[in-house]
């Protein structure tokens, strides 16, 4: 069961709520959204019936939700929403692009790249300082120091960050600095840390695990969510399959699926699902055109020289069609680019 809070709900109203499921035997969990509270309820559905939630003060609606995933379903939240990256809109009607390196590895790459990505029509810059590598001696990321390259470049150039935490115990550093933590694929099902993410009312943006199906990455969204946390999106990287030919295999329908499911933001990564330079246009094109909230692309100014998936980055001489296809595609959808819709707020 779920309840959704009206816009003036007050705090005492919502402490109201989870003090009389606590007294009916129940658990309450309080999400916070951008623009409104949901509370699910877990325990006896039967014994909360006769509580007359619908007429406490505050509430708006009271909902039986019968997908396993509560707080992240359209069930009870049939409107799309959209997530607020430090004033960066990702959701519908828009086509936001993050872009950035893979990883942060000097102050001058990091800077470099983010001017590619803000040339390109960006208006996220991704890149990442703890890195989830496959092999344990390949390079791990810059840790805090690329933190702080992030941060001076978000001062140079005005792009807010979105970057990857792979350790619960490393959150709350690196939501001291980011303005969006992102969840990788390999960390996709590590509940303790998307719990910690849950909790640090902070964006978040869930990568969809490499063998998850689309109800296991609602599910986990579901844990960030329970923590408190509704501002999430989705982003789809690509899955594993047969296939060799490509890194992984973009799975496109999941961005329709998802969005018929969950009221959450999809976007899709071209660069991680490919992983080859040349698929990375051709991807974006078809994410933008099933209908992805936005997309997330590796650039990098040298990429031979590249600590980590160089041959996916967007190079100097892509980024014109790169603009081109931000420009040309949304409005073919009747959807902006979030750059051009913020340059004429
Ligand atoms: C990344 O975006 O840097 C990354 C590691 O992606 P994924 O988790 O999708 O492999
Ligand atoms: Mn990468």
């Amino acid at each position: 069961m779920v309840i959704v809070m009206g816009p003036d709900a007050t705090q005492g109203d919502i402490e109201a709520i989870v003090e009389i499921i606590g007294t009916a035997g129940g658990d309450a969990f309080v999400s916070r959204g951008v623009s409104r509270t949901i509370i699910g309820l877990v325990g006896d559905v039967e014994q909360f019936g006769a509580l007359n939630l619908k007429g406490m003060r505050g509430v708006a609606e009271v909902m039986r939700v019968t997908a396993p995933y509560k707080l992240v379903s359209r069930d009870n939240h049939p409107e799309r929403s959209t997530v607020r990256v430090g004033g960066v809109p990702i959701g519908p009607g828009l086509v936001t692009l993050i872009a950035g390196p893979c990883a942060v590895e000097t102050p001058q790459q990091t800077l470099d790249a983010a001017l590619m990505a803000k040339a390109a029509g960006a208006t996220l810059l991704r890149g990442g300082a703890y890195k989830p590598r496959t092999s344990p001696y390949a390079f791990q990321g810059l840790g805090e120091a690329g933190l702080r390259i992030l941060a001076d470049v978000r001062e140079q150039t005005g792009l807010p960050i979105v970057t990857e935490v792979v350790d619960a115990h490393d959150v709350e550093l690196v939501a001291s600095y980011a303005d969006m933590l992102q969840i990788g694929t390999r960390n996709a099902q590590n509940f303790a840390l998307l719990q910690a993410v849950g909790g640090i009312g902070k964006p978040v943006m869930l990568k969809r695990g490499m063998n998850a199906t689309i109800e296991e990455w609602l599910m986990a969204a579901e844990y960030i969510a329970q923590r408190g946390n509704l501002d999430i999106v989705l982003c789809e990287r690509g899955i594993r399959t047969f296939e060799t030919a490509t890194r992984n295999t973009l799975d496109v329908s999941a961005v329709p699926v998802a969005q018929r499911l969950s009221h959450l933001p999809v976007i899709i990564d071209p660069s991680h699902s490919g992983g080859r330079r040349d698929l990375v246009l051709p991807l974006t094109r078809a994410a933008i055109a099933v209908g992805a909230d936005g997309v997330i692309i590796d650039v990098h100014p040298q990429p031979e020289l590249a600590l980590c998936d160089g041959p996916q980055a967007l190079v100097h001489s892509d980024l014109e069609e790169l603009s081109e296809v931000m420009r040309a595609l949304p409005p073919l959808l009747g959807k902006t680019a979030t750059g051009d819709a913020l340059a004429t707020a």
